[in-house]
């Protein structure tokens, strides 16, 4: 059984095979407070909680960002695609007597000190044919036979001589010392309660793009030029948002999360037609559409008068 051809049937564009060790430098991290809450569920030893399994195989879709104009994190889409594909692929598995599960671990880590990543200064992990914009998915497996993906990287990151993310950092996270996730404003975009400065620095719905979209890593990654129309302001303003939760994922609504970020980039476009959907919003039960609501009606108004 070839596990990288069967990844790609599924979709994935490079599929890689390691070692079970455990994730000494994530445990360190972890001791240390340095970790987003995000970060602080995932397996760190393998070989006690899956001692069954004998490789992680890590999948890699990548993807390709929107276009300027189109104010749409293409990080979600991406990840939520690779998820259902690597279910696919571990029901598949199962079919043919490999057991798999999925393998919530330090991706950076394992993608690092297996040689294939780049850890670099925004916190993101570079590899080289797809640069930061993929998503990774990982699987225990139990193969039957194993070659394990030898290093690839041979250079050093790029950063050393590099400014890039750290000057168009809206909020300031990245520093010649690294990536700063308290300082971040991409941690705050979850559904709590934003405040201005948050705002202020999204540049799409669901996210911010900035430090990727100057990393030269990312050089050549053509963008995409149509926006899907479950994205529309209009219709996410209107509630209209399971279209759009179907591409990106249905956990990502905490709080009116895609109705607050509608109505952030509406105030940034200038949308000023939009008011009369935005108004009622500040009456909404959750606190953080109200927000952003108020957010936006403030820039709008400002911008009429
Ligand atoms: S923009 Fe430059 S400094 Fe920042 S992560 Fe990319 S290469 Fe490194
Ligand atoms: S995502 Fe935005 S706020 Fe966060 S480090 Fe990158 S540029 Fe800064």
């Amino acid at each position: 059984m070839d596990i990288r051809a069967l990844a790609a049937e599924y979709g994935f564009a490079e599929c890689y095979v390691f070692p079970t060790e455990s994730f000494k430098h994530y445990e360190r991290r972890l001791k240390s407070g340095a970790l987003h809450s995000a970060g602080k569920s995932l397996i760190s030893d393998p070989a006690e909680t899956q001692p069954w399994a004998n490789a992680i195989v890590v999948l890699i879709y990548p993807y390709r960002p929107y276009s300027d104009e189109i104010p749409v994190s293409g990080n979600y889409p991406s990840s939520n695609a690779a998820y259902h594909a690597s279910g696919k692929m571990m029901r598949k598995l199962a079919e043919i007597g490999i057991h798999a599960e999925r393998a919530e671990v330090p991706m950076r880590e394992l993608l690092i000190r297996n040689g294939v990543g780049v850890m670099l200064k925004n916190g993101l992990t570079a590899l080289p044919k797809f640069g930061t914009r993929y998503s990774a998915r990982a699987l225990f497996v139990d193969l039957p036979e194993i070659k394990y993906t030898q290093p690839e990287i041979q250079e050093a990151a790029r950063c050393e001589h590099c400014q890039a993310c750290e000057r168009i950092c809206p909020s300031n996270a990245i520093s010649k010392d690294g990536y700063d996730f308290q300082r971040c404003a991409r941690s705050y975009m979850g559904g709590d309660p934003m405040e201005n400065w948050v705002m202020d620095a999204m540049t799409c719905i669901l996210g911010c793009e900035l430090c990727q979209k100057v990393c030269p890593y990312n050089i050549g990654i053509e963008p995409l030029l149509e926006m899907p129309e479950a994205f529309r302001l209009e219709s996410l303003l209107s509630g209209k948002v399971k279209p759009a939760l179907e591409i990106v994922g249905k956990n990502l609504n905490k709080q009116g999360r895609l109705m607050q970020h509608a109505c952030v980039i509406a105030a940034k476009q200038g949308r000023a037609d939009l008011i009369p959907l935005i108004e009622p919003l500040c009456e909404d039960s959750r606190e953080g559409v109200r927000v952003a609501a108020e957010y936006a009606l403030k820039k709008l108004y400002a911008d009429r008068d």
